[in-house]
């Protein structure tokens, strides 16, 4: 008997949305259906304009996190091309081929609206030399920038090229997968749909789901990682000689106290401090305008320490969950607090904060990180703002503002083969769900490599 339809794919994210891309460029006369837990685009915002709404209200789906674009829909819209970050698609794919699509990506982005935007490179740096004098190493990469704006306006016409070609199924999360004979039998709600193949690609918000899914199928998995840490804010002239070249400098620091390694993440020169809602779990983000005219007096970004857990401790997601928990239990939500407060061993208060030379982006509580953040992570932390200050002098300054806390939680790693196939032939499990990747660029990416495999597969050809 035939199936409702040849792909189903799960997850309107990045991931999503380029199998999609993918599938029906190459082609059209598949059957392909998407079903996405959030909204439509234009059906997507969060109800908080810092008026009537100050804080998050637990919607029952977040529109930062769900619906069509996924998590990066309001994201600065950085598609950072390299391997030596964003996830480890290469260790699956190969290096070669794991660029090549990211290349690839970024013709699509700029077909579809991205053109214009800026690629920045760290290659031929001067940046690097000066970095390693001080032991801090700058990693490789070509990042293209869209914006938040311009990042927007591109899934609006990926969204416009798909409508017609794909069945989007939206505020339908699947509920459960099951192996049919031949092929998947997915359930949303009340109904049950059928097909050939199903890709998975739920991101971050659908880690849990992801979890259960992988238990009910016996698909394997492993997870120990977390990232915590603080967002960075100060005067957008202090790292300007290293933005203005290279937009986003991913910089490693091994610390001489502890060996942890420590690094920056998520530069956003001219940008605005932003909260984040993971599970009802508030932390703190950052993002930035293409547009002159949105930018910020400030650039910000974040210092993370990698911890990483071994037998018999699984839960590291748990972990950081509990250390932002208590951040939001002291502050309310996000705290903040200057550098010069923080090492003098005193909170910052509302007076100290308005008299800092530095005016804030997001409106979160004067505190006290060190009540907050594990001493090793903190003390990782500072160690690293002093050997930034040297590279960018300033970031050591007392009216540095430190917000907390930041938060990257990995999603565990599913054991899937070169072709991101479960051990279900035809069930593909692939993006920031699958715990390989990270980002936009490997998410996508992984969503295109999918669809070829799909499509070779089906004897179909494809570039
Ligand atoms: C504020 C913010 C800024 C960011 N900025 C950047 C950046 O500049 N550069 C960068 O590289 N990365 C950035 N990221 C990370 C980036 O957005 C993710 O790596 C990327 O979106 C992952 O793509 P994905 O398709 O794997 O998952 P997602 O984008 O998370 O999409 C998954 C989709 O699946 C849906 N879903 C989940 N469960 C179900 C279910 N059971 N049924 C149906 N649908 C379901 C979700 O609603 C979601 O829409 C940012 C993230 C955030 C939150």
């Amino acid at each position: 008997m035939g199936h409702d339809y040849d792909i189903i794919i799960i997850g309107a994210g990045p991931g999503g949305i380029f199998s999609a891309y993918e599938l029906c460029q190459n082609a059209p006369g598949l059957k392909i259906a998407v079903f996405e837990a959030g909204h439509a685009l234009k059906q997507r915002k969060c109800p908080i304009d810092g008026d009537k709404i100050k804080s998050c209200i637990g919607c029952k789906t977040c529109s930062i996190m769900s619906g069509f674009g996924g998590a990066g829909a309001f994201s600065d819209g950085k598609y950072n091309i390299t391997n030596d970050f964003g996830g480890s698609l290469h260790k699956y794919i190969g290096k070669q081929r794991a660029l090549a699509l990211m290349h690839y990506v970024d013709t699509i982005n700029l077909k579809f609206g991205g053109e214009g935007t800026k690629l920045y490179s760290t290659a031929g740096s001067q940046f690097k030399k000066q970095c390693i004098q001080y032991d801090l190493h700058l990693l490789d990469a070509s990042v293209r920038h869209l914006g938040t704006d311009i990042n927007y306006q591109v899934l609006g016409n990926l969204n416009r090229f798909l409508e017609d070609k794909v069945e989007f199924h939206f505020d339908s999360p699947v509920d459960a997968v099951s192996v049919t004979e031949g092929g998947y039998t997915i359930t949303s709600g009340q109904k049950s749909y059928t097909c050939d193949k199903c890709i998975i690609s739920v991101g971050r918000s659908g880690s849990n789901w992801m979890e259960h899914i992988c238990k009910d199928l016996g698909i394997a998995t492993n997870s120990n990682r977390v990232d915590i840490g603080v967002r960075v804010e100060l005067p957008a002239e202090v790292f300007s000689h290293i933005t203005d070249e290279l937009y986003e400098s991913k910089i490693l620091y091994c610390t001489q106290k502890y060996g942890d390694m420590v690094r920056t993440f998520c530069m956003n020169p001219r940008g605005a401090v932003v909260t984040e809602n993971t599970n009802g779990i508030i932390t703190v983000n950052g993002h930035s305008y293409e547009d002159p005219e949105k930018h910020t007096e400030n650039t910000n970004f974040a210092l993370l320490v990698a911890k990483h857990f071994s037998e018999p401790f699984k839960d590291s997601n748990g972990y950081g969950e509990s250390i932002a928990r208590l951040s939001n239990m002291l502050g309310g939500g996000v705290i903040v607090q200057r550098f010069g407060d923080l090492i003098r061993g005193r909170r910052s208060t509302p007076a100290r904060i308005e008299e800092a030379f530095v005016t804030p982006t997001l409106k979160a509580t004067p505190g006290d990180l060190s009540l907050v953040l594990p001493k090793r992570i903190l003390d990782g932390i500072i160690e690293m703002i002093y050997a930034l200050d040297k590279i960018a002098p300033g970031t050591a300054n007392d009216d540095t503002l430190l917000y907390g806390v930041e938060v990257k939680f990995y999603n565990m790693e599913v054991d899937v083969d070169r072709n991101l196939e479960s051990c279900h032939k035809g069930l593909y499990i692939i993006g920031d769900g699958s715990g390989i990747t990270h980002s936009l660029s490997h998410a996508s990416a992984s969503g295109v490599y999918v669809a070829g495999k799909i499509l070779e597969g089906m004897g179909l050809p494809h570039p």
